[in-house]
């Protein structure tokens, strides 16, 4: 009786796995269409100052709907687009995309602050990561000090190929910042904040979720809030989705927010529209070089 159900689950198992390796073979196949017909676009997220009201700053988020498949979550593709080698073509399709749309949402006489764009350990890999970067700023006439480049804590840990520190150096000295996204997440250990080059961290949704019944959780915001204030750091907290959690949040030192509870991500014409809606002049970004 157990080794049947054992039999059965592993047979369960063993055709879920089919399932999902032929969905990212599909996913595969169809992304890499997508990626050289550009067919790919951006979705933008405002993060706001909630003490003042104003408008910050945005991020960039990959949105792809295949024609058969249709809408697929950024999770999944780019999970895809990692493992098949497609991230470098896409994320720099990626990066020009958002330099391109800030450039045209400043032209509109509004203030954007600057925009944030994710960028995966996998991209970093790229010898000539740095080059392509330049390029990108060059061509698009983009001020580097309004672009932030988002990676994770997974960068410094999972590749021994490449130096992390030395990557982040060479971006910085292209005078573009970095942020350090889903910040709490990782396994790592904190002295490495001290050494590496971050203008900023980005507190997980997870740490949110729940927070206003969570005294545990809020003296971990509140401590994340200090230690960046002390390394001189500038700080998001992701994922709010009350206002009552955007309350909190700022009362707790926080005053970047980005989450639902502010704006979900939209099209860059909705966008648009919510920046000629948010009109006003754009503060100076917290750890902003
Ligand atoms: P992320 O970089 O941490 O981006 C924030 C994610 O949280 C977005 O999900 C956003 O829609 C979602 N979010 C924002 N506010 C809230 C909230 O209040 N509640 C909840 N539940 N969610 C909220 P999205 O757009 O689905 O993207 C998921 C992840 O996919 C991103 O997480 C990022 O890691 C990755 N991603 C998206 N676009 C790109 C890209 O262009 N390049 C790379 N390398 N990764 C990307
Ligand atoms: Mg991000
Ligand atoms: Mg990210
Ligand atoms: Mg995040």
């Amino acid at each position: 009786e157990a080794k049947a159900d054992g039999g059965n689950t592993y047979k369960f198992f063993s055709a879920r796995m089919n399932e999902q390796a032929a969905r990212a073979g599909q996913i595969e196949i169809s992304l890499r269409q997508a990626v050289e017909n550009e067919a790919l676009h951006l979705h933008y997220q405002p993060i706001v100052d909630y003490r003042s009201g104003s408008l910050v700053m945005c991020e960039a988020l990959c949105r792809w709907t295949d024609p058969v498949l249709g809408p697929v979550p950024p999770n999944e593709f780019i999970k895809v687009a990692e493992e098949s080698g497609l991230i470098s073509r896409l994320g720099e399709w990626v990066i020009r995309e958002a330099c391109t749309y800030f450039a045209s949402c400043n032209q509109n006489g509004h203030q954007l602050g600057g925009i944030s764009v994710n960028l995966s350990t996998r991209q970093c890999r790229d010898t000539d990561f740095i080059d392509r970067l330049a390029r990108i700023l060059r061509e698009t006439g983009m001020n580097p000090a309004c672009l932030h480049l988002e990676i994770t804590e997974s960068m410094m840990f999972d590749d021994r190929r490449i130096d992390p520190v030395e990557v982040m150096e060479s971006i910085r000295e292209l005078g573009v910042n970095i942020s350090l996204d889903d910040f709490g997440t990782g396994y790592s250990s904190l002295s490495y904040l001290k050494r590496l080059p971050i203008d900023m961290l980005k507190i997980d949704r997870s740490f949110i979720k729940g927070i206003e019944h969570d005294t545990a959780g809020q003296a971990l915001v509140r401590a994340i809030v200090s230690m960046a204030e002390g390394l001189k750091i500038g700080i998001v907290c992701e994922g709010a989705e009350t206002p009552e959690q955007c309350e909190l949040i700022t009362a707790l030192g926080c005053n970047l927010i980005q989450g639902y509870g502010i704006a979900r991500p939209m099209s860059a014409a909705d966008f648009l529209r919510y920046l000629e809606e948010h009109r006003g002049p754009a503060k100076k970004i917290m750890g902003a070089v």
